[in-house]
């Protein structure tokens, strides 16, 4: 390798991206005193990436000086480094970001909630395919597809599923999704709980507006009970994916039985359906509509409420967070927080709650997307020399590069670690942080 003759190669490409995403935007002098490369080696480097389209120049908006403003560089922001996506019940919706862990576009609409996963899956990425189109957002070297869904959905609590051929059929679903996304993107896909990427989002939220959080429960209080536990800054995934499904947790040992194996959970008495049921209404609407004046919803909410923060309790007592933030339609519902908040802090233990600030969750259906889009978006020195690894591969053409990229061993295995059986390890490795 001879770099004087200003060689282009894997390693002066990643000393410079990586120099790139340090500085955000950077003359080539400061690119040169970074890398310690010389100027024929920066150069052409800086020429290629520009004709690949990893890099961008924009004009120096300071520059006061005579005669044209110096050219600043920049990753470009054109070039999608990882997409999340949320297949919600109601919505679907896309987020993308760029090599620096910038969110560069994101959009989402309504679905019909009674579609099936795949078909939700198709619709998103069609929308997400003409949305990228037309802000002419390159999705050709996509390293990571992060998708959300809900968890097995239950329409007839009188028939209660085993819980084996619910998540049996949850994994065959999740497997059709995965191949959707892949057979388009050619990119790795993993599928996991749209909920626990919500928690990352609201942990992201904060920390974009120079909050410190680390430990942050989120809790969501709608058709289902679910929620996602960021610990140590760290999404926690458990076992079987499963960390933060506190709608399971048992406020009644002689209650009702429940699709997931277990008796009296949270789920059966607080969720939407419970609380329209006991308050004898006929839907959210009408729900809403007596919350305050008819004494049977009053009451619906007031239980659904305490069970609700119950469980809180011993949650918090257990993980004790700094933020827990409720979101979902019951949440949503006059004075069931307010119930939530005084049962919590009389019942939990004093360190649980000394310094807990309890708020309620944004209603932005770009966060199961966003959130999706940080689980698969590495930060640190990892970015780098995978943007170098994407730019060697995009100097083929591009019928070589899909080639090359499918019958990548991470491809295939990710995409089928991601659903089925979640694969821990790798969950783990993702950093549970937003730029
Ligand atoms: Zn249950």
């Amino acid at each position: 390798m001879d770099r004087e003759a200003g060689e282009v190669t894997a390693v002066t490409v990643e000393a410079i991206v990586q120099s790139l995403l340090e500085r955000g935007l950077s003359t080539r002098a400061e690119i040169m005193s970074d890398t310690g490369l010389s100027r024929p080696t920066v150069s052409r480097t800086l020429a290629v990436l520009l004709r690949e389209g990893a890099i961008e120049q924009v004009k120096d908006a300071n520059y006061v000086g005579r005669g044209r403003p110096p050219h600043l560089l920049r990753v470009s922001s054109r070039r999608a480094d990882s997409v999340g996506v949320e297949l919600g019940r109601g919505h679907v919706a896309f987020a993308v970001t760029d090599a620096s862990g910038r969110v560069v576009m994101s959009a989402a609409h309504d679905t019909n909630a009674a579609s099936s996963l795949v078909e939700r899956a198709r619709e998103a990425l069609a929308f997400m395919m003409a949305q990228t189109e037309q802000a002419r957002v390159d999705l050709s070297m996509l390293r990571n597809v992060v998708v959300g869904t809900p968890g097995p959905r239950y329409h007839n609590p009188e028939t209660h599923k085993a819980m084996d051929v619910s998540l049996a059929r949850l994994s065959r679903e999740r497997a059709l999704v995965a191949k959707v996304f892949m057979d388009e993107l050619r990119a790795p896909v993993s599928v996991g709980n749209n909920t626990r990427y919500t928690a990352l989002a609201e942990i992201g939220r904060r920390r974009a507006a120079g909050l410190g959080v680390d430990d942050l429960i989120y809790l969501r209080v709608d058709e289902g009970i679910g929620g996602g536990i960021v610990a140590g800054g760290e999404l926690q995934s458990g076992a079987w994916d499963a960390a933060g499904e506190m709608g399971h947790i048992s406020v009644d040992v002689d209650g009702a039985s429940c699709f997931c194996g277990g008796q009296g959970c949270l789920e059966l008495v607080a969720a939407l359906p419970a609380v329209i049921r006991a308050a004898g209404a006929l839907d959210l609407d009408d729900l809403r509509d007596r919350a305050t004046n008819d004494v049977a919803a009053i009451t619906a909410i007031h239980e659904a409420a305490t069970a609700t923060a119950t469980v809180v309790a011993g949650v918090l007592a257990v993980v004790n967070p700094s933020v827990l933030v409720i979101g979902g339609s019951v949440a949503s519902l006059p004075g069931f927080m307010e119930r939530v908040e005084a049962v919590t802090r009389a019942t939990a233990p004093q360190w649980a709650t000394l310094d807990l600030v309890i708020e309620t969750a944004a209603t932005d259906h770009l966060l199961g997307a966003i959130g999706a889009a940080a689980a698969g978006y590495g930060t640190g020195g990892g970015t780098a020399p995978l943007v170098a690894q994407q730019v060697a591969l995009s100097s083929r053409r591009a019928t070589l590069r899909r080639r090359t990229r499918q019958a990548q061993p991470s491809s295939s295995s990710h995409a089928v670690a991601g659903v089925g059986v979640y694969n821990k390890a790798e969950h783990l490795e993702r950093r549970a942080s937003l730029p």
